[in-house]
């Protein structure tokens, strides 16, 4: 009999690893720390490589019937209110990268890999399951859980996020990196929200040290809000909620619009971002991680979740091809997935200094930059992104 392989996390990236590990005919056990599988916040944007991703594990119709497909990607100046460019998401677009680009609910996308999982009976999922270490042997691993018990598999992904446990023993390299970039999360029903700014576009205001991002949700009833500031704050928090007064705090110095799109956010929540160094090796043995516990990165490319959904599907195609070699499997899937993720890791910190937070002469170079660019010519420089993994220039092998 197949052993089963431990997923550790049964997050977006998890549940992904263990859909694409078991369409394999390998048997799965998905521990998860929570009391129930959810996941936190509103929207989340997904290029045309997710949409790759899904297909690849047996999920695309159910998570296309889900998106809100937007019609362009926005950029706005926060302070004087005018557009400084758009990238059309059109046909041209989805014709050349071969999907859509599209905006759907964090809880919406989880639930179709959820229902994947449990509609495939090599799939066990397991709640109240920390994990907080594990051992190995050279044939087996054992996941230690918080309460004490040992669960034995042939194999352990760590895809248990940001603070990743299992990542403390395959790299150890301590705390995550606090940006001292604060982001405060909403949604606005739709009634709600200026109806001249109802656009069909993921839209970024961007300001000196702050920015902020909306587009429509679940079948257009709501749009997601999230406003980020660069406060140098200097403790990582998650979730907090906090009053619309000190929202407003970051972002007065921003165009009127701007501050009135945030007046009409309610019930705001704020995080302390954080991401990592990138590292080159993520693999102890029969034991490797994923997404987030592997190469966590600020959202400003948002792609932590569509990075997280390609590792799964070449975790599980590296698998796939080593059978009964899953160390070496999992040297080939660090080997192919670590350049690319590298660069979405460096430049998302990149283009939030350069793109989404600049003042003065730093902004009006964007503006130049960013005006002069033709349609043909954003296609060419998002081709290493959007057109999947094997890209030439994707790094990717
Ligand atoms: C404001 C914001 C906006 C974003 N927008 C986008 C976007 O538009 N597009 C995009 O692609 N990405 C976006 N991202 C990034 C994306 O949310 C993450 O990259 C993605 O959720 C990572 O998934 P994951 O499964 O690796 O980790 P997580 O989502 O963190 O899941 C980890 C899971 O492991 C569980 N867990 C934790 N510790 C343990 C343990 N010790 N034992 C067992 N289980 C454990 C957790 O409960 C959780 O279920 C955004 C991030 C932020 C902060």
């Amino acid at each position: 009999m197949t052993k089963q392989i431990l997923v550790a996390g049964g997050g977006i990236g998890g549940l992904a690893a263990a859909l694409g590990l078991a369409q394999n005919g390998f048997n799965v056990c998905v521990l998860e720390r929570a009391s129930q599988f959810g996941e936190i916040g509103a929207g989340i944007q997904l290029g045309p490589n997710a949409f790759h991703a899904f297909d690849a594990l047996g999920v695309g119709d159910a998570a296309r019937r889900m998106a809100v497909y937007i019609e362009q990607l926005r950029l706005m100046d926060a302070v004087n209110g005018e557009e400084i460019c758009h990238i059309p998401l059109d046909e041209r677009f989805r014709t050349r990268f071969g999907n859509p680009y599209a905006v759907v609910h964090r809880g919406d996308l989880h639930g179709v890999l959820l229902q994947g999982c449990r509609d495939n009976a090599r799939i066990e999922l397991r709640t109240r399951s920390e994990v907080v270490s594990y051992e190995q042997d050279g044939s087996s691993v054992a996941a230690q859980l918080s309460d004490g018990e040992r669960v034995v598999g042939s194999a352990l992904v760590g895809a248990d996020g940001l603070w990743s446990r299992v990542r403390q023993k395959v790299v150890g390299d301590g705390v995550p990196r606090v940006s001292g970039h604060t982001t405060y999360r909403s949604v606005i029903p739709t009634q709600r929200m200026p109806e001249e700014l109802r656009w069909n576009a993921a839209t970024l205001w961007a300001g000196p040290k702050c920015h902020v991002v909306h587009y429509p949700l679940s079948d257009w009833r709501v749009f997601n809000l999230v406003a980020t500031f660069h406060s140098d704050a200097p403790e990582p928090v998650a979730g907090v909620p906090v009053s619309l007064e000190q929202v407003l705090d970051g972002f007065r110095h921003t165009h009127e619009r701007v501050q009135d799109i945030i007046r009409h956010g309610s019930d705001w929540k704020m995080w302390v971002l954080c991401d990592r160094d990138p590292v080159l090796h993520w693999v102890d043995g029969r034991v490797t991680l994923l997404g987030d516990a592997a190469h966590p990165m600020l959202q400003y490319f948002a792609q932590g979740a569509c990075m997280a959904l390609e590792d799964a599907v070449c975790l599980a195609e590296c698998a796939q091809a080593r059978r009964d070699d899953l160390e070496h499997a999992f040297i080939d899937y660090n080997g192919r997935r670590v350049l690319r993720t590298t660069r979405l890791q460096l430049q998302s910190r990149e283009i939030g200094q350069h793109i989404y937070h600049p003042a003065g002469a730093h902004a009006a170079l964007r503006d130049a930059v960013l005006r002069s660019k033709s349609d043909e010519d954003w296609f060419e420089t998002l081709q290493w992104l959007y057109g999947g993994p094997n890209q030439p220039y994707a790094f990717g092998h």
